[in-house]
């Protein structure tokens, strides 16, 4: 079945985001979106905000790459806690109520997968 054609004119709609704009994250992520907009130019504005709608869903499943945290230099007495920075999942295959994640790491990308129920992520 086609999408729907969803342009601006009919999906931006009126709203006030005034509880999340004095988080320090809203224009962070903000600046975030602006990038992904800019580096998905071919890319639809629909399968964007499918895109945006299954991150928001998907956040409070991260995980922690096992090879960052297995490294060295995060090993060691007062080791960098940057090895064990956040990855969300791109992909999310649903089966009833099992979500299989599959990861990129942002510091090594390595690729994994990682399963939850849906109604237990591991981070709330
Ligand atoms: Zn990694």
């Amino acid at each position: 079945m086609p999408k729907p054609d969803v342009t601006y004119d009919t999906a931006v709609r009126s709203f006030n985001h005034e509880n999340f704009a004095k988080l320090a994250a809203y224009p962070a992520l903000r600046d975030a979106l602006n990038d992904l907009c800019n580096q998905s130019s071919e890319v639809t504005l629909a399968e964007l905000l499918e895109a945006v709608r299954d991150m928001t869903l998907t956040a409070p499943f991260a995980d922690c790459c096992g090879v960052c945290r297995r490294h060295p230099e995060y090993l060691k007495p007062g080791g960098d806690p940057t090895y064990l920075k956040m990855a969300w999942p791109h992909a999310v295959e649903r089966k009833g109520r099992w979500l299989k994640c599959t990861y990129r790491c942002p510091r090594c990308s390595h690729i994994w997968t990682c399963g939850y129920s849906v109604d237990a992520p591991g981070l709330i």
